[in-house]
């Protein structure tokens, strides 16, 4: 069994114990979620570490994660095991409507998918994730995250794999790293979130309680929908609906949009991924929202805002994303495509698009959006809640 940092799954782990145990068979939790367990990485002082480079300086040089073990050779249910209904029985598969089939097409869930994913993985992408790791045009990530936060494959697996693999082929260290890295703030997101059981709602900083956030109800919709009228976010929050996941850069930018540029709670980004994402989970996906709004461990600064039009140009170069997933815009010159409202009237005449009616307008300006946002900010630094930027 597995609880990972999340309250909820440690109370479930343990009314499964309690459960079991009053049926006479004892139930044993091991930590096969995490690389090391949550308890063993700890500052000189004994606490868990608030910021990542520390703490994964201590995982990655003191700890060595366990190797996996062989699998069982046999298991055989305990005698008195209670009755089970068929899961096939429990009819949890949507119909009317069936709103899955984009999830069926991107996911097959379950652990031969899982290790084929990661073989896939260690055979054709690792050796360019760094760069590949921000082009959300390109199959450039493992794309493991689902399979680990479901238990398919253990970041151990993965672990040894993408090491066992560094070392049978010249110049992959470095890419390793890189990757492993990432598996290394998925561990310190599940620490935080067992030190702060209520992440998922309460700012880590709660000075940021007092940021003075909008309630826009439209404004809320158009991002979830993808009608912002800022490509790069619609294209990312339109992948997100279609298939359940979305690229890391792209998440990054939706995030500071809805915080920044709407000037909208991050729970409720949060709450949005949380029933969306095929990989939703608690620890991962708050962290990073907190991450985002600048009130988080270790976060970006308030006060780093996200430019959508520059991020599409510079990770997207070719608008290759975006024209994948916001096809009204596919025939429009690369130059335009993540500013479609620059282009010229016959530009977009010839590629078919019409601002307002084809594909929307953007519902904020960005520079004003900017300011806002900076204005909210200063106005809860002026009360003396939250230290300056440096
Ligand atoms: C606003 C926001 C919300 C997010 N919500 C989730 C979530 O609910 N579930 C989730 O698994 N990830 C979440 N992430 C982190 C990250 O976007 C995904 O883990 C990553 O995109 C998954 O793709 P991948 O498996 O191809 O990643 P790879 O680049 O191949 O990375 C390998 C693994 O490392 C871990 N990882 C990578 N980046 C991060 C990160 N920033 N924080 C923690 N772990 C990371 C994941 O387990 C991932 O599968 C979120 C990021 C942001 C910015």
């Amino acid at each position: 069994m597995r609880s990972g940092g999340d309250p909820a799954a440690i109370r479930r782990d343990a009314a499964v114990q309690e459960r079991m145990a009053g049926l006479g068979v004892a139930v044993e939790c091991f930590d096969g979620g995490l690389l090391v367990g949550q308890d063993r990485v700890r500052s000189k002082a004994g606490t868990p570490f608030k910021v990542f480079t520390p703490f994964w300086k201590t995982l990655s040089t003191a700890h060595e994660p366990a190797r996996p073990l062989p699998d069982p050779a046999a298991l055989s249910p305990p005698g008195n095991a209670p009755a089970s209904d068929a899961l096939a029985a429990w009819g949890l598969l949507p119909t009317s409507p069936d709103w899955a089939g984009g999830l069926r097409d991107d996911w097959t869930p379950g652990e031969a998918a899982a290790a084929g994913r990661l073989a896939d993985f260690l055979d054709a992408i690792l050796r360019d994730y760094r760069t590949g790791r921000d082009r959300p045009g390109r199959d450039g990530t493992s794309r493991l995250s689902p399979h680990l936060h479901w238990g398919e494959i253990s970041p151990r697996q993965v672990w040894h794999a993408a090491q066992h693999r560094a070392e049978a082929a010249a110049g992959l260290e470095p890419a390793m790293e890189a990757f492993l890295r990432e598996i290394g703030w998925r561990e310190f997101t599940h620490g935080l979130l067992l030190a702060n059981p209520d992440m998922r709602t309460e700012p880590m900083d709660s000075r940021f309680k007092a940021l003075p956030w909008r309630n826009d109800d439209a404004g809320l919709k158009a991002w979830q929908r993808g009608r912002t009228g800022y490509p790069i976010v619609d294209a990312g929050m339109r992948q997100l609906w279609r298939t359940g996941w979305m690229h890391n850069r792209v998440r990054m930018i939706v995030g500071s949009f809805l915080v920044k540029d709407l000037l909208l709670p991050w729970q409720s980004g949060e709450e949005w991924f949380w029933d969306t994402l095929v990989d939703a989970d608690a620890a991962n996906n708050s962290a990073n929202w907190q991450w985002i709004a600048g009130c988080g461990a270790d976060p970006a600064p308030f006060f780093r805002v996200f430019n959508p039009v520059l991020q599409g140009r510079k990770f997207d170069p070719d608008g290759s994303y975006v024209r994948r997933y916001v096809p009204e815009l596919e025939r429009l010159p690369d130059r335009y495509v993540h500013e479609p409202w620059s282009a010229p009237a016959e530009v977009l005449a010839k590629a078919g698009v019409t601002l307002g009616r084809t594909y929307p307008k953007p519902i904020v300006d960005h520079g004003a959006a900017r300011d806002r946002a900076l204005e909210a900010f200063r106005a809860v630094k002026a009360a003396g809640k939250v230290a300056p930027p440096g």
